[in-house]
């Protein structure tokens, strides 16, 4: 009987625990459905808006809906601007046209063109070895070309080649030289990754792109598979060549990233952010598939992520957590997480006051039993997000395939460099295979082919890990040992 007001005091902790815990999930399954669900990704992943690559109209379009979405919920707009956009400034490179090369007698037509400036010239070229500092000597280059190996006498490959690219320029630039024309020597499918690398076209960051115009310096490489090209060369006195590229001079253009904010509802706590984040573009229109079908739809990638932040925006609208909210939506990723990197850089708000990132970036999923985070055990949050995860019969994995580097490989990467622990919620995958690989970045990667009774527990899951992570006492933080501890402490002042 003495443990009659032991046993009175666990029932009423346990009731108010077990009556908290089933609030938040209810207000979770209120504004969460597979409608609501079905009509962003059905809308975002449409023909319609063609891949949503960075920078084309159809992009705008899915950055409209986006802040409309969010307009309708009553989340505020960005507090930088007053509306649901940042602009992002960016540098578009068409890829060349009508690239024609010969040098002697020999024609070559996979090569390499690596300066901004449309070209058509011919001349006179100068073997000069690996173009090492060494090879000048003794050799009259001077406004002339220079044809040498890729490479160095101790690596030829590609990526030493790469690695050697600029610091040759410098060289053969000292010296006079016009261009350089590099012979290298390696296998197809290497040659393949380089030629889709540097002949496509690019985007980047207005900022990063410092060689716009003035560049008269030219470049080139030339695929050379079995040597044959560069030593028939080095044996002859005088040669000539001739290449012509036709290429636009690069062009600005904007894309945006979409902004909003939901304050919270505790004086102290609403001083602290939770980001919630993902990306919306995608990869346009590329080459057919089997069913000849152009358009790359990104239903999982990222129409799934997008949704999520939205999910999150109507819930907190509704029912906002004691820690505010900011709603970023990136545009870029793609061409390599360029939104991101731009926001970390002009941040809406102090980042010190961003106390984590929940991104989601989604290739596919093969596994309907998890939620796959990565990044889960890489924060103290682990335990927030896996019970959460739980209360919707889902289990919360770490990143089953380290070896793909995907905590490094998505936005959330530009906030962990900064400090901010910044795990990615994804479709559950226990491996990167089967069904991930088969609509990673494909024209099939549509809504239809995706089940929807699974993404409503996945966006719910989410849902409640971020209301967990918003509303807990203590403040998220890395992991102890974590690699961008160091970073944080920095950041936070701790
Ligand atoms: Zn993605």
């Amino acid at each position: 009987m003495k443990y009659y007001p032991l046993f009175i005091v666990l029932s009423l902790v346990t009731a108010c625990l077990f009556g908290q815990n089933t609030t938040e999930k209810n207000r979770v399954i209120e504004t969460v459905t597979k409608d609501q669900i079905k009509s962003h990704i059905y809308f975002l992943s449409d023909d319609l808006l063609k891949g949503r690559e960075t920078g084309t109209p159809e992009n705008k379009i899915a950055a409209a809906y986006l802040a409309n979405a969010l307009r309708g919920y009553g989340v505020q707009p960005n507090p930088a601007t007053g509306t649901y956009y940042q602009e992002v400034p960016l540098t578009k490179t068409e890829a060349p046209t009508d690239m024609a090369f010969a040098i002697g007698k020999e024609k070559y037509t996979k090569f390499v063109a690596f300066s901004g400036e449309p070209i058509n010239f011919g001349g006179p070229v100068i073997y000069a070895g690996y173009g090492m500092e060494a090879d000048y000597k003794n050799l009259d280059v001077n406004k002339k070309f220079v044809v040498v190996k890729a490479g160095s006498a101790s690596a030829q490959d590609a990526q030493a080649a790469y690695r050697l690219r600029a610091q040759k320029k410098e060289w053969a630039l000292a010296n006079g030289a016009t261009g350089i024309i590099e012979f290298v020597e390696t296998n197809a499918q290497i040659w393949d990754y380089i030629d889709h690398n540097f002949n496509g076209g690019s985007v980047r960051l207005a900022s990063e792109e410092k060689n716009k115009e003035g560049d008269t310096f030219h470049h080139f490489w030339i695929y050379d598979p079995d040597g044959s090209g560069i030593n028939t060369l080095k044996n002859e006195k005088e040669t000539k060549f001739q290449a012509s590229v036709r290429r636009e001079l690069p062009k600005d253009i904007v894309s945006y990233n979409v902004v909003g904010v939901i304050p919270g509802t505790d004086p102290e706590l609403k001083k602290e952010y939770i980001i919630y984040s993902a990306h919306y573009d995608h990869v346009g229109i590329g080459t057919p598939d089997e069913t000849g079908d152009t358009i790359y739809n990104g239903a999982r990638d990222n129409a799934v992520g997008t949704t999520t932040v939205l999910s999150m925006a109507q819930n907190l609208a509704k029912h906002p957590t004691k820690r505010s909210a900011l709603f970023i939506l990136f545009t870029g990723e793609e061409k390599g997480l360029l939104g991101s990197e731009y926001y970390v850089d002009h941040p809406v708000l102090p980042l010190e006051q961003m106390v984590f990132c929940f991104n989601s970036d989604n290739g596919g999923y093969n596994d309907t039993s998890l939620a796959t985070i990565i990044g889960l055990n890489r924060t103290t949050a682990t335990n927030a997000i896996k019970n959460s995860v739980a209360q919707f019969g889902l289990k919360a994995i770490d990143d089953p395939a380290p070896e793909q580097g995907l905590f490094d490989r998505s936005d959330n990467v530009h906030f962990a460099k900064k400090g901010i622990p910044a795990p990615t919620f994804s479709m559950g995958f226990n491996a990167f295979n089967g069904d991930v690989t088969k609509y990673y970045h494909r024209p099939g990667d549509e809504a239809d082919s995706m089940d929807f009774d699974y993404l409503e527990s996945f966006f719910r899951a989410y849902v409640l890990s971020g209301r967990t992570i918003a509303n807990e006492p203590t403040t998220p933080f890395w992991s102890e040992g974590d690699t961008y501890e160091a970073a944080g402490k920095q950041l936070y002042g701790n």
